[in-house]
């Protein structure tokens, strides 16, 4: 159903709780992804959905409570650091030299549908803005 459904259905159905997400999975290489980097905390592979030609998703391998930025605690600056600067090295790594675009959505208004912190790096085309 959620595959399925527009990322809008997805946000609002989503239970924005601590449970494992899709993400584990992913991190513990029980589900296949397209992995385009990865270090000892963050993951970065393609969105099974892309919204731009590239479109990757920046995760941390432990998620800490951070489930999205909303739930951001002092702890937490470095990894969310680390995770822009990574987003940096891997629009470089994509050929993005002409720009790109990073996101976070958060929560059901923000459009979140995985409640594991992730950030959105899209590019390879024109963006507009505002966003929709
Ligand atoms: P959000 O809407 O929460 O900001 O972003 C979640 C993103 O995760 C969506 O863009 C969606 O396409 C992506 N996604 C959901 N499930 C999977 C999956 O199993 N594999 C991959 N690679 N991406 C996924």
């Amino acid at each position: 159903f959620l595959a399925m459904a527009s990322e809008k259905e997805a946000a609002l159905a989503a239970v924005p709780n601590d449970n494992p997400t899709i993400f584990d999975k992913i991190i513990k290489k029980e589900i296949p992804s397209t992995v385009v980097y990865e270090d000892e905390k963050v993951l970065a592979f393609r969105d099974i959905n892309p919204q731009a030609p590239t479109h990757i998703l920046l995760i941390p391998k432990v998620k800490d409570g951070l489930t999205g930025l909303s739930k951001a605690e002092e702890r937490h600056v470095e990894i969310l650091g680390h995770l822009l600067y990574v987003a940096k090295v891997v629009a470089k790594q994509e050929g993005l030299d002409d720009g790109y675009r990073v996101v976070i959505n958060e929560g059901p208004s923000g459009c979140q549908s995985v409640y594991h912190i992730h950030v959105h790096l899209l590019g390879g085309r024109q963006m507009n803005w505002p966003p929709g």
